[in-house]
């Protein structure tokens, strides 16, 4: 037995607290009417989850709250719990028991509870749905309901046996497939339409893409040429300069040393302007030299005479001297007879005045004396009176010619120093000839080579001009370059390239990279950073798109798999199942009424359905209404001993009875876990309710059977009583009572 008990506060007419526990396999709920019966089997439903308010037969959720009565306030809230015993497991929860509590308050507001934890309904829908107990209750047979099942229309029908095939699962699952379905569909056609939607950007963004990516690969070419460009001009304005400057800082310093030279050549040309000088100091030497040579001639001869005459005059000397050393030629000059005369009468006259004859005597010895010195002197004397002025003659000459001789002299000394100094002023001035010539020669030299040198150094100027011409464009190149490609074309620096190539090429590649330049901005695709991110963009939304189309058309495709599935097995189970019941339903029925036939038979209804707008117009195809066809149950009883055949013409008890017989066949094929009966036996005499009590025991066997009845013989199938009663003090009460009360109660 799988329910253990139900507890009812606050719903409808109960008031109190009230629990119902269900140890038997019949139990039975007992009472006058009104006293909250109903109410009991109702509470089922609304704790298994029933949405519809009007079969719990209220208009909103209040209704269904106790209201107050006599004594006794309104409650605030409905709740009502039922507990299944589920050590079995037939609940698939892992608990021994669970409680389902459901609560309503005065706002409408429900709650759900699994064993104490607030839930979904579609929880407690789920769980009770997986044991074939739902809110739809083919297992609850309200008051009044007994032919609800003959009443209804093939499509309810077919709807009520389903539930109780337990293939409302199936439903659920193929109308939450079909839901899905319609869900995936719809986001089908949205997806294709937003990818509609971005295809011609899409387009155009690819398009621009192209355009930019063609521009990348013109950049990068141009990258590539402009970096081998830049790196060999670099290179080719380094090395000329190098080049230039090597060459000229030679050349720089010859001209500064061939300067110098000029200088030192000028200087010694502007010294030559002096050289006057010195040739009227040659000039007044040669005079000079001329005259002191003219004075020496003269001096010479003058010489040369006076020798001539002091050589004559010498052999005079001579002759004269041979003749005066003969004495009979020697004579005395008067003027020394005169002398000596005056020098005795001195010493006479002296010797006179004294008287003293030893002065007599010693006069008288130096008269004799001076006497005989005179005659001595004048014996050897010879007469020289010429020889004596020819002497002084010659005294006379060589003093003369001593003279001329010192005279000479002197000018020789002068000639000698004037010759000197004439000779080396010549030389000075020959040498001086010399060095201008050479500083003439050497100012023609450097002339030539200062001409040659400031030639190649205007070359290299000329050379430094175009270099530097080459530069510009260069530095204008690179910066333009660098605009166009950005910093990283600088990278160019490191390269390294075969230098041995004509400098042509470097203008061909010039050439080149204006072409690319020109096409490059033709293509306008420059600062395409963000066309390649939108696309870029556009395209991961659009293979997003994409990929969720195939994710959805998956989903769709197995969705449509899985309905057709479902369709399938409800249609096989479903067969199966009528099947079942009609064996079942047929066995009750002859055993209701004594014999004859009754069965189920699925039939199709023409069903008019709606012009399908979903299917494009054609002209071809049927415009008309299309026909669908509508599957549901038949019920044909043939009643024993009667010619009635069909529902309408059966009585009152007889519908009673065959609602009984095919409810009690449906619950024998799938036997839901409990079944309340609610005054289903209230149409039947004792002879039936005899035959329903032994169909409700044998039911018993394989589910659990509550019974609202006031009928006696059901009364005795139960294995325990309820009996409610509507107190004084206003609110059904319970009462668990024997049978005889019960019978009593129940009267
Ligand atoms: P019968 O044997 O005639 O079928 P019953 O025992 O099945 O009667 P119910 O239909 O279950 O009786 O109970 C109806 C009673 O419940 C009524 O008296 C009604 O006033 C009372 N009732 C219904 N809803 C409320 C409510 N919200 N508050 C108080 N009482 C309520």
């Amino acid at each position: 037995m799988y329910l253990k008990s139900i507890e009812l506060s606050g719903f409808k007419s109960f008031a109190k607290k009230v629990e119902l526990t269900f140890n038997s396999k019949v139990s039975a709920i007992v009472g006058p009417n009104g006293s909250g019966k109903s109410n009991i089997a109702e509470a089922f439903r609304f704790v298994l989850g029933e949405q519809s308010i009007k079969s719990l037969r209220g208009k909103k959720g209040e209704d269904l709250i106790f209201n107050g009565a006599g004594d006794l306030p309104r409650a605030n809230r409905a709740s009502v719990k039922v507990t299944f015993d589920n050590s079995s497991k037939f609940l698939p929860i892992d608990f021994d028991e669970v409680t389902i509590e459901r609560v309503v308050h005065r706002d409408s507001v429900n709650e759900y509870l699994i064993n104490g934890s607030q839930v979904r309904l579609k929880d407690v829908v789920e769980l009770l749905g997986s044991a074939h107990i739902g809110a739809s209750g083919h297992h609850i047979i309200s008051q009044g309901e007994a032919d609800r099942i003959l009443n209804a229309s093939i499509k309810e029908r077919k709807a009520m046996i389903e539930d109780a095939l337990g293939l409302k699962m199936y439903q659920y699952k193929k109308i939450e497939s079909e839901r899905k379905l319609e869900k995936t569909r719809e986001n089908i056609k949205q997806v294709e339409s937003l990818r509609r939607e971005i295809a011609p950007h899409l387009k155009f963004l690819k398009k621009q893409v192209e355009k930019v990516e063609k521009s990348i690969q013109m950049k990068d070419e141009l990258t590539k040429e402009a970096k081998e460009y830049l790196k060999r001009e670099d290179d080719y304005i380094k090395q000329t300069e190098a080049h230039i400057n090597n060459e000229k800082a030679p050349l720089l310093k010859k001209e500064k040393e061939l300067e110098k030279e000029l200088n030192d050549a000028k200087h010694v040309l502007e010294k030559a302007k002096n050289k006057d000088v010195k040739s009227e100091e040659l000039i007044e030497l040669e005079k000079s030299l001329h005259n002191i040579r003219d004075e020496k001639d003269s001096l010479s001869r003058d010489f040369g005479r006076l020798d001539g005459e002091l050589s004559s005059l010498v052999k005079i000397v001579k002759k004269q001297e041979e003749i005066a050393h003969s004495s009979e030629h020697k004579t005395v000059t008067l003027v020394s007879v005169e002398q000596l005369s005056t020098k005795i009468e001195d010493r006479v006259n002296n010797a006179k005045s004294s008287n003293d004859v030893s002065v007599l005597i010693k006069t008288l010895d130096e008269v004799a004396l001076l006497v005989s010195d005179f005659i001595d002197r004048n014996k050897e004397k010879i007469d020289n009176s010429l020889i004596v002025d020819a002497q002084r003659d010659i005294e006379t000459l060589r003093k003369s010619k001593k003279q001329i001789e010192k005279t000479l002299e002197e000018i020789r000394e002068k000639e000698e120093e004037f010759t000197t100094r004439y000779n080396s002023l010549k030389s000075e001035i020959e040498k001086e000839k010399d060095r201008n010539r050479d500083a003439e020669k050497a100012v023609f030299r450097i002339m030539a080579e200062s001409q040659e040198v400031r030639s190649k150094l205007h070359d290299l100027d000329s050379k430094q001009n175009n270099l530097n011409l080459v530069k510009e464009d260069y530095r204008r190149e690179l910066t333009e370059l660098g605009h166009l490609l950005g910093q990283y074309i600088l990278d160019f620096k490191n390269l390294d390239f075969d230098y041995n190539e004509p400098r042509s090429n470097q203008e061909e590649r010039r050439r080149k990279i204006e072409k690319i330049k020109i096409r490059l901005e033709d293509s306008g695709g420059i600062g395409a950073t963000d066309v390649m991110k939108e696309f870029s963009e556009a395209t991961d939304r659009d293979q997003f798109l994409e990929k969720e189309l195939v994710d959805l058309d998956k989903s769709a495709t197995s969705l449509t798999e899985l309905i057709t599935d479902l369709d399938n097995r409800l249609s096989t189970e479903f067969k199966t199942g009528v099947e079942k019941i009609n064996h079942q339903f047929r066995e009750y029925f002859a055993l209701m009424f004594g014999g004859g036939d009754a069965k189920l038979s699925v039939t199709v209804a023409p069903k008019k359905k709606k012009k399908d707008t979903d299917i494009p117009l054609d002209e071809d195809l049927e415009t008309e209404d299309i026909e669908e066809s509508e599957e549901g149950i038949d019920i044909d009883v043939n009643l024993p001993k009667k010619k009635v055949k069909g529902l309408m013409m059966l009585s009152g008890g007889e519908r009673a009875l065959t609602s009984i017989a095919l409810l009690f066949a449906i619950s024998q094929v799938n036997p839901p876990p409990f079944i309340i009966l609610d005054e289903t036996d209230a149409a039947l005499d004792e002879a039936n309710s005899k035959k329903y009590g032994d169909m409700v025991e044998s039911l018993s066997s394989r589910s659990q059977l509550i019974v609202i009845t006031h009928n006696r013989e059901t009364m005795s199938r139960a294995g325990i009583l309820y009996g409610i009663t509507m107190g004084s003090g206003g609110g059904s009460k319970l009462l668990s009572v024997a049978f005889d009360e019960a019978v009593a109660v129940a009267k």
